[in-house]
């Protein structure tokens, strides 16, 4: 036999298949992990055995595989198809891939198994013999502990740990040894695996369906292989229980299912419902897990021992044999798109996993992507519907502010005369607030603070960002960039400011405003540990603070029973963050706040949670619709919006990224990458006379112009989106191949972030 092989090494010039011998004596299928010898030198590597053929026929000598690293395949035959995939979907090497769907802590061997040391009688003794030796000529046994550790070991026909032995037998650990040495009992070890959860779990006693819930559930039961199911239900409609069933009904038919959640919200409460569900078979996969622990829920879920996964983003990788379902939890969550190499999309990862695997995927959210919801009006998903709250709980009423008017009225403090009244009572009455920055990044953009008039590109119809180190204002997406001017072009005002308000501001001003009056404040500078966000929240919880303060990490932790209050500093940081996505995601962050705080519970009794929303532009669809809880409202709006500007879903931005230690060398090399991109796209698009299909294409610094002692200079591409688009993608890939050596970072297909 013959294996084909993948060397972990990541490096283009050697993905490639490699051919080695399989000896007789070892058994080597395809998704074994293997040890060979490689190159020149024969310095043993691991690699990835692709596929296994019974002949080889160059008439080339072979070298032989050495072991395999594991007895068992690490990597499932889906799992190998999957890497295949997303080598050519994101352009990364089939190696790159494939370590996405191991823990790195298998591959050199870097954690060892856990064993545990456990005794039992040894095999084929003689019960009646050992008694005897035991007893005295009275009756009475000498050494009675060594008797009876023997007797129960014998009796229970198991192996036991000497520290389960204890929970019988207390101090047994001398007699142990001595009838260890005796040779009644023998030693065993035992693989075991190390447990994330700390906590026992009881099972919970799940609720009847309301009827919106069963219909969403019917449908998924009665779905296809391979369907796709957007599940829109508004927070708090019960998304989660249909989840639940959704997952309970493929368990019974014994195949194995994902959850996804944004990694933030991975809290012991999410994982918690899960176990109390499903008991043992519940493994998590999260960042926060200790190299053993991930190791070993990776090895549960290899081996079958557990058959539902709830993790992050990676957890989409995750060794599940007769997958399914998928389930994408908040899946409008920004951090579902990963950021390094390849920078996968976890949703077009999951629709492919599922079709390989015959399962279906549910992507759940009380505010779907745009593209998602389009794609269920056309038909691609299958739409289910949550409408309303369970319990017939109300949505809370949402109150907008404008602050242009509390400036001309005078009130030049981040708070409107109308927050601060709402927070002195609320804390004067000992409930508790949050106050919500709505910020992303480092940018600032232009606004007026007299009239609210935005900086925007004339050619793009986005915010510009505020560059400090040469007073311009930029549009990231084509370039365009102005210096600032010194008033207003609508209304004169010489009150240009350039909004950047951080949580500490607000705390600073809100104990000038409320003296003595208790915060806590959650952002990236607080939150830097392993679980101090947990933390704030949990000491917040207990009502150690009046207050909250925190960036977008506090939406999700929405759900504290003492908070009545909640305002939104400054709804606009996020609306005009200049990116198209900004009008989509303010909206989707409003929601969510807005449809959390009305759970607050008071003595016993549901209060009705009060919203504020400060703003400069109370009547964008964004600030409005949000408050309104109008989903469908804004898709309608927005997407037309799209269709007219041609951004994406009907366009594809793709952004070539350069880092050089010399300023010149990375703008050359960014010219020259734009020119030869612009050359080779008109080529590839005229065979289809759609030349004009190439949108644009520009370049110049990046809005972080230097980091590392890089300078970094990117080149930007808008493509309409039709059927060439991926034949145009393939030829920039092509092309950006051949520039590894001037430093490009690689070419990003629609990225996140524009810094
Ligand atoms: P979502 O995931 O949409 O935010 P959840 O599934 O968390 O909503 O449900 C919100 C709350 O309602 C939870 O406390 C949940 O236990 C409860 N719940 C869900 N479905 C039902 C039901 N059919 N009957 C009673 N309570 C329910
Ligand atoms: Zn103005
Ligand atoms: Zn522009």
């Amino acid at each position: 036999m013959f294996a084909k092989l993948i060397i972990d090494i990541a490096n283009s010039n050697v993905d490639r298949l490699f051919t080695y011998a399989v000896p007789d004596e070892l058994d080597v299928r395809a998704g074994h992990r293997v040890l060979v010898p490689f190159g020149r030198s024969n310095k043993p590597k691991e690699g990835f055995v692709i596929e296994v053929c019974p002949e080889y026929d160059t008439g080339f000598e072979v070298k032989s595989v050495i072991k395999t690293m594991e007895p068992y395949t690490a990597l499932l035959p889906d799992q190998i198809e999957l890497a295949k995939w997303i080598s050519k979907a994101y352009h990364c090497t089939l190696c790159d891939a494939l370590r996405l769907m191991l823990p790195s802590q298998l591959r050199g061997s870097r954690v060892k198994e856990k064993t545990v040391r456990t005794v039992c009688a040894a095999p084929g003794i003689d019960r009646e013999k050992v008694r005897s030796t035991f007893l005295k000529k009275d009756g009475t046994a000498r050494s009675p502990k060594q008797l009876e550790v023997f007797d129960l070991l014998f009796d229970s026909g198991t192996s036991m740990s000497v520290e389960d032995l204890s929970a019988y037998i207390p101090n047994a650990s001398a007699a142990v040894s001595a009838l260890l040495k005796k040779g009644c009992i023998v030693e065993k070890d035992f693989v075991t695996f190390r447990s994330p959860f700390a906590n026992e779990i009881k099972p919970d006693v799940p609720p009847e369906l309301t009827k919106a819930q069963l219909s969403a559930l019917e449908a998924v039961k009665n779905g296809r292989e391979g369907d796709v199911f957007l599940l829109h239900g508004v927070t708090g409609s019960g998304k989660t229980e249909v989840y639940l069933n959704a997952i309970k009904a493929v368990l019974e038919a014994g195949g194995g299912a994902i959850v996804l959640v944004p990694e933030i919200s991975l809290t012991p409460q999410t994982t918690d419902r899960f176990r109390s569900r499903f008991g043992e078979t519940v493994a998590v996969m999260h960042s926060h897990l200790s190299m053993g622990e991930r190791y070993d829920e990776w090895r549960r879920i290899r081996l079958g021992k557990a058959r539902v996964v709830v993790g992050a983003r990676s957890a989409v990788f995750a060794p599940v044999e007769n997958l399914k379902l998928i389930i994408i939890d908040e899946e409008h969550e920004p951090s579902y798109r990963s950021e390094s190499t390849p920078t996968y999309s976890t949703d077009e990862v999951a629709v492919r996993r599922v079709r390989l695997t015959g399962g279906k995927l549910i992507l759940g959210s009380a505010t779907p992507q745009l593209i998602s919801y389009l794609r269920a009006k056309q038909g691609a998903y299958k739409l289910l519907e949550l409408p309303e709250r369970i319990n017939g709980i109300p949505m809370p009423e949402v109150e907008i502010v404008d602050m242009r008017s509390e400036f001309m009225s005078g009130n030049t403090s981040i708070f409107s005369k109308d927050l601060e009244r709402k927070l002195k009572d609320c804390i004067g009455g000992g409930e508790q607030a949050i106050l919500f920055l709505n910020r992303r990044g480092y940018s600032y953009h232009g606004e007026c603070r007299a009239c609210g008039f935005v900086f925007k590109c004339p050619h793009c119809d986005v915010a510009m960002t505020y560059h400090k180190f040469d007073g311009s204002l930029r549009c990231h997406y084509c370039g365009y960039s102005v210096r600032v001017p010194s008033v207003c072009p609508s209304c004169g005002s010489k009150y240009i400011k350039f909004s950047g308000i951080g949580t500490q501001q607000v705390e600073e001003q809100l104990k000038k405003l409320i003296p003595g009056v208790r915060c806590l404040r959650m952002d990236t500078d607080t939150t830097g540990g392993k679980t101090s966000h947990r933390d704030i929240l949990d000491s917040f919880t207990r009502g150690e603070a009046d207050v909250l303060i925190g960036t977008q990490m506090v939406a999700k932790g929405l759900d504290i029973p003492g908070v009545t209050l909640v305002g939104v500093v400054f709804a606009d940081a996020s609306l005009f963050h200049s990116d198209y996505r900004s009008g989509e995601r303010t909206f989707q962050l409003l929601t969510q706040v807005a449809g959390r705080a009305g759970r607050a519970v008071k003595d016993g009794e549901v209060k009705k949670g009060k919203v504020v929303v400060q703003t400069n532009a109370p009547n964008h669809r964004a600030v409005l619709l949000s408050a309104q809880h109008n989903y469908k409202g804004f898709f309608d709006l927005e997407i037309k919006d799209r269709l007219r500007t041609l951004f994406p879903p009907f366009a594809v931005f793709a952004r070539a990224l350069f880092e050089c230690a010399n300023e010149n060398a990375a703008a050359e090399y960014a010219e020259r990458f734009a020119k030869e991109a612009e050359t080779e796209l008109k080529k590839v698009l005229s065979k289809y006379d759609a030349e004009g299909e190439l949108l644009f294409v520009s370049y110049g610094a990046a809005p972080i112009r230097k980091r590392d002692n890089l300078y970094r200079y990117a080149v930007m591409l808008k493509l309409a989106r039709t059927k060439h688009t991926s034949e145009a993608v393939t030829a920039l890939w092509r092309l950006s191949d051949g520039f590894d050596a001037e430093g490009l970072r690689g070419v990003e297909i629609n990225p996140n972030e524009l810094l």
